[in-house]
């Protein structure tokens, strides 16, 4: 982050813009808009200015004169809009000794503070900057947002902002609170305020809140969501799964759940790892099992987040039947499973006409220690095999489908960290996959595919290219 977003106050605080032309003009009006209390200072003053300052005479005053230091006497900002590169690099100067906020119009070297761009629905206001890079980017991205907001958004926090007080007598609970609110300002009320009817939309948040209120002993029923969290890139989320990652009030998430996934989660949501970690146990399933009830019952919104798709080798299965036979409630929203992810990064299709009729998903983690698997009936021609799991057991896959008579020049590839920037990927054939990766230091997690759709990657890999082993 180079800088650090902040509002202003400065509604009657004393400010200095020096320059008297349209760049100046164009300052002076948003902090007139903000009701600072401006001095303009310039030999020569646009006739823009001058009207302006007959229609914010309490704010603004002009004096035509040259500036000088003693200008920057008692200011909490300045704004240095003159044509004259040399004066405003002193100003800037001056006023960093003074530690007064600094801003030099088009230069960002000699900012200390930079405008955003603003989406102004006050009391809603969004500040875009590109911290000096494009301002055309950020005039896109203004536009962008503007049509994206309604109109009437100020309205609505102003009406949150009326109702305030009562609804904190009204639910006591801080949970019930902040359901209360989300409703209101997604529901009907919402609704109504952006229509422009703000008696129904009064009438409405009354009927809310005194149903809300009447149920106030009650326990407020919690429910848990199953979320496929993808296999790791963030934009391969569901919009249902940022939807509800935006509501939990408390997340369980493992090692397969990306940081850049992780991050897109209500930011105050509580957060339990219960995956492994090095030395440490990972929670038993069991636990999980019960911590999800626990936490439903108590009245939570719980996010279970799950890497790739809950119900492709991610035991969420388990989960969901004990939360049916306590009588929680739940929903399961599918992600990208691995072999999706890991195969489109990798320019791998799952099938092919020319090549591969059935795609098979088969876990390569070993029960006892040995691989229980119908050998026969993957060591066929024409399908894809996708192990999941397998890295500790990539050699001896690669081996018994050998032995059960799947050509040992079959074209294999591991994919590493699939859909991520690390993502690598190692091609190879049955015969020689495992003593390849074994020089190469392959890190989990990491997925097998096996087939004649392996040699496709050479034409369709199109992603993170430049990571490819061959080119290390
Ligand atoms: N439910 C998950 C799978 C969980 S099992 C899904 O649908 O994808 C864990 C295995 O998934 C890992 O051992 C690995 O084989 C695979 N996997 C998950 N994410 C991966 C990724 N980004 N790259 C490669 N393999 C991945």
């Amino acid at each position: 982050m180079d800088y650090l977003p902040l509002f202003h106050r400065i509604a009657a605080r004393p400010c200095l813009v020096v320059g008297g032309g349209d760049v100046a003009l164009r300052k002076v009006r948003t902090l007139c808009e903000a009701g600072a209390h401006i001095n303009v200072i310039a030999p020569a003053i646009c006739q823009g200015l001058v009207d302006m300052a007959l229609e914010y005479p309490a704010l603004l005053s002009v004096f035509e004169r040259e500036y000088h230091q003693d200008d920057l006497d008692d200011v909490v900002l300045v704004i240095a809009a003159t044509s004259d590169q040399v004066l405003n690099a002193a100003i800037s100067t001056e006023a960093q000794q003074r530690n007064i906020p600094v801003n030099v119009v088009d230069n960002p070297a000699l900012c200390s503070v930079i405008f955003p761009a603003i989406v102004d629905r006050s009391p809603i206001q969004i500040a875009i900057t590109s911290s000096g890079t494009s301002p055309v980017m950020t005039r896109l991205l203004r536009g962008r947002i503007e049509a994206l907001l309604p109109g009437n958004l100020g309205a609505l926090a102003k009406l949150a902002a009326r109702y305030r007080g009562k609804v904190k007598t009204l639910l006591a609970g801080e949970n019930q609170r902040r359901h209360f609110w989300e409703k209101v300002l997604d529901g009907e009320v919402a609704e109504a305020v952006y229509a422009g009817n703000n008696v129904q939309a009064d009438k409405q948040i009354l009927t809310e809140l005194e149903a809300m209120a009447a149920d106030a002993g009650a326990q407020p029923s919690g429910e848990v969501y199953l979320v496929g969290a993808g296999p790791g890139d963030p934009d391969l989320l569901t919009f249902r799964a940022l939807r509800l990652m935006q509501k939990a009030d408390v997340v369980l998430h493992d090692r397969l759940v990306s940081p850049g996934v992780l991050a897109m989660v209500r930011r105050d949501a509580e957060r339990i790892y219960v995956g492994k970690r090095a030395g440490n146990h990972a929670v038993t399933q069991t636990n999980i099992n019960s911590l999800l009830v626990d936490l439903a019952k108590q009245g939570k919104r719980v996010l279970r987040l799950k890497g790739g798709d809950p119900f492709i080798f991610g035991r969420g299965g388990e989960e969901i039947e004990r939360l049916a036979e306590e009588g929680v409630r739940f929903q399961v929203v599918p992600g990208i499973t691995a072999a999706s992810g890991c195969a489109s990064y990798a320019g791998i299709p799952l099938t092919h006409r020319d090549f591969s009729q059935s795609v098979q998903f088969i876990t390569g983690h070993k029960q006892d220690y040995k691989l229980d698997l119908n050998w026969p009936s993957l060591a066929v021609p024409n399908q894809t095999l996708v192990f999941y799991m397998s890295l500790v057991s990539l050699g001896d896959i690669c081996a018994e489908l050998v032995a059960h008579g799947l050509a040992s020049d079959t074209p294999a590839a591991l994919v590493e960290k699939g859909t991520t920037p690390e993502q690598r990927v190692v091609i190879s054939d049955l015969a020689n996959l495992a003593d390849k990766v074994a020089g190469l230091k392959v890190r989990a997690p990491t997925l097998l595919i096996i087939g004649h759709v392996v040699s496709l990657q050479n034409k369709l890999a199109w992603f993170n290219t430049e990571n490819a082993e061959d080119k290390k």
